[in-house]
C-alpha cells in the first residue's frame, strides 16, 4: 500500500525553496513591470526566445503565455520540476539544466537566430554579458534587466563618469539601449540597489570594422585600465605614441575621452614602423 505524502511535504510542482543569495535569487513579482518587459521583447510568431535564468518563472509564463514556446537556461536544480510541472499551462517550455556560461549559444540556435531575455543574477552580469557577445552572431536581440549602475555603464558615451570598457565593448558590437528603471520593491526578496531594463541589439557584422577583435579588447583594457592617465602612458606595452598619431588621435587625451569608431580606428593601426 502506498502512503500519502505527509502533509507538508514539498510537492515537486511547487517552489518551496527559499530564494537563493548565492545565485542572485530575486525573483520579480510585480506585474506591472513584468507586463512592461513582455511589452518591450513583443516576440513575433517567428521568434526563438531563450531565457537565462527562468527562476520561478516570473517572465517564463507570461512570454509562454504570449509566444507558446520557449527555451530557458537555469542553473538551480531545484526549480527545474516545478517550472515544468508550472509550464505545462502556458506552452512548450524546453528547459537547460547549465551555468548559461557552459552553454554554447551558437550550437543552442543551430543555425537560426535567437532572442535572449533575462532577469539575470546581478553577481555574473558581466561575465553573461561578455558570453553573448561571442554568440553575437546568432543572436538578434537581448532584453535584459540588471543592476541600474551596470545598464548606465553600458549605455554611458564619452566624456561620462561611468563610460568604461564595458560601455566600448558592448557598443562597438552592438546597439545599447537603456529602457527603463525598476525600485527595489519589484522583487522577492527586493535586491539593495535599483535595476534597470535593457535591450541590445547585435551589428551586422560589416558595419563593425574592427579586423582583430583581441587587439581590440587589449587596448580598450589598457586605455580604461589606467583611465586618470594619457592613453601615451596608459597604452604604452600594447600600442606606442606614433600609432597614436597615425590613428588621428592625440596621445595626450585620456580614453575617456575617446570614441567608439576612434578605438576601432586605433586598433585598425598598423603599428607604426
Ligand atoms: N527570471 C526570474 C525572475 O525574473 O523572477 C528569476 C531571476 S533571478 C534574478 C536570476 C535567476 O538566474 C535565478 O533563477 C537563478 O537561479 C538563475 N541563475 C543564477 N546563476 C545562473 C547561471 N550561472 N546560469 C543559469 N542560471 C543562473
Amino acid at each position: 500500500m502506498t502512503r500519502p505524502p505527509p502533509r507538508n511535504a514539498p510537492s515537486p510542482d511547487r517552489f518551496s525553496e527559499p530564494p537563493k543569495k548565492s545565485l542572485g535569487q530575486n525573483f520579480l513579482h510585480e506585474r506591472g513591470v513584468i507586463d512592461r518587459i513582455v511589452l518591450a521583447i513583443a516576440p513575433r510568431p517567428s521568434d526563438r526566445l531563450v531565457e537565462i535564468g527562468p527562476g520561478q518563472g516570473a517572465l517564463t509564463f507570461p512570454l509562454l503565455d504570449r509566444h507558446g514556446a520557449l527555451t530557458a537556461i537555469e542553473f538551480d536544480r531545484d526549480l527545474l520540476a516545478p517550472l515544468a510541472a508550472q509550464a505545462a499551462a502556458h506552452g512548450e517550455l524546453t528547459l537547460v539544466h547549465a551555468n548559461v556560461l557552459d552553454v554554447d549559444l551558437t550550437a543552442l540556435a543551430a543555425g537560426a537566430p535567437i532572442r535572449l531575455v533575462g532577469n539575470l543574477p546581478y553577481n555574473l552580469s558581466s561575465p553573461i554579458l561578455f558570453h553573448a557577445l561571442d554568440h553575437a552572431a546568432v543572436i538578434t536581440d537581448m532584453h535584459f534587466m540588471l543592476q541600474k549602475e551596470v545598464v548606465e555603464r553600458m549605455a554611458a558615451g564619452p566624456g561620462s563618469k561611468v563610460y568604461g570598457r564595458l560601455s566600448v565593448m558592448l557598443q562597438a558590437w552592438c546597439e545599447v539601449t537603456a529602457l527603463f528603471t525598476v525600485g527595489p520593491g519589484a522583487f522577492k526578496p527586493p535586491p539593495k540597489v535599483d535595476s534597470a531594463v535593457v535591450r541590445l541589439r547585435p551589428r551586422a557584422p560589416e558595419t563593425i570594422g574592427i579586423d582583430d577583435p583581441v587587439r581590440f579588447s587589449g587596448i580598450v583594457r589598457a586605455a580604461f585600465g589606467q583611465r586618470r592617465k594619457t592613453l601615451r602612458n596608459a597604452l604604452g606595452q600594447v600600442c606606442d605614441e606614433a600609432t597614436i598619431r597615425a590613428a588621428g588621435i592625440d596621445p595626450q587625451l585620456r580614453a575617456e575621452q575617446l570614441a567608439v569608431a576612434d578605438f576601432v580606428r586605433l586598433a585598425n593601426q598598423p603599428p607604426a614602423a
